[in-house]
């Protein structure tokens, strides 16, 4: 009944200090592991490995260390193995700063005074209010709603765009592709946050750059996959987007000399927007743990023909 974690082994040696306090009778190991593969019941990986139907005969559930489970090659999976992601509460309350940082940087101009405290430049340019600054969000899951609660908050005005329809008090709710157009032309900055699928792969793009409000900004915390780098590029050059801010790439690490790392309207952070907490993490898979036994409802279970 072996628990195996395969991922960063510094977060995996406190992943094993939690799961000796919290459940003691939990065998738990860390990859590369010296036990016995067949003992392998629950997998937590960034990456499993390409062989693990073969390797783990007797899994499970596969777990993702992370909110996303686009890094996994489904293909490789036995059919019918439950895939979890991760839900637990840091990665929400992490995505809400950096969204939020980036929503504000971009609002109250910090690029322009940082390049103005460069030059000894001492000059003040209009404060707009919030209610001038119309956000969107792509996508209403766990991480979409708890961005746009908070900027709604601090008097934004905020809109979401989703598969299917929601109802959220103070957001004004779009979905499917009859819905994206008049979401995008109410957006002066877009956020990314759906899940990297098939649907939604380069859904960053010139024809949706072009959809939005001239001189919008686009945030991308989803994946790099999302974006069409040089539909990005093109329109920040003609001026369509007016800046952009990008935790993540298509390739990670960004390869040295890409035009981004010194493009002066792209802000730049290395897949960091928000990071799983081990805490809440292991609390969330044991909670988990707990349902597979008693037969429940896993919490964050993909739907494998959705692909999230
Ligand atoms: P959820 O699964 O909770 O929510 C996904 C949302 O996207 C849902 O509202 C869903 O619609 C919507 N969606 C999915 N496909 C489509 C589509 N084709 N068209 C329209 N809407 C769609 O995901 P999370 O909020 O937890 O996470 C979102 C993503 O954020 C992750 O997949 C990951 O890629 C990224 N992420 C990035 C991090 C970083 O550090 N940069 C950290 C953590 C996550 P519906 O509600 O109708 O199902």
């Amino acid at each position: 009944m072996t628990f195996l974690y395969k991922a960063d082994p510094v977060r995996g040696a406190e992943w094993a200090e939690l799961f000796a306090q919290k459940a003691p009778e939990q065998p738990f190991q860390i990859w590369p592991h010296q036990g016995d593969d067949a003992s392998v019941r629950y997998l937590a990986a960034w990456t499993p490995p390409d062989d693990i139907a073969q390797r783990f005969p007797n899994l499970e559930i596969l777990f993702s260390v992370g909110a996303g489970i686009d890094q996994f090659d489904m293909s490789t999976l036995p059919p019918g193995l439950p895939v979890v992601r991760m839900t637990e509460p840091g990665i929400a309350a992490g995505m809400v700063q950096y969204v939020t940082h980036a929503v504000l940087g971009l609002h109250r101009d910090s690029r322009l005074y940082a390049r103005q405290q460069r030059e000894q430049v001492w000059r003040a340019h209009r404060v707009r209010p919030a209610t001038a600054c119309r956000v969107g969000v792509l996508g209403l899951g766990m991480l979409g709603q708890a961005v746009l609660q908070q900027l709604h908050g601090l008097g934004f005005p905020c809109a979401g765009w989703s598969r299917s329809a929601h109802q959220l008090e103070g957001i004004d709710c779009y979905s499917g592709s009859a819905g994206l157009r008049d979401f995008l032309a109410r957006t002066d900055v877009l956020v990314c946050l759906v899940p990297l699928t098939d649907d939604t792969r380069g859904i960053l793009c010139r024809a949706l750059f072009e959809q939005l409000p001239r001189g919008a900004a686009l945030v991308n915390v989803g994946r790099g996959g999302h974006l069409v780098e040089d539909d990005l590029l093109a329109a920040l050059a003609d001026g369509q987007l007016s800046a952009a801010v990008l935790d993540v790439c298509e390739v990670e690490p960004l390869p040295p000399g890409h035009p981004f790392w010194s493009h002066p309207d792209i802000v730049l952070t290395p897949h960091i927007a928000s990071m799983t907490q081990p805490d809440g993490a292991v609390e969330a898979v044991l909670e988990n743990l707990r349902r597979h036994r008693a037969g429940l409802p896993l919490l964050g279970l993909i739907d494998r023909q959705r692909g999230y």
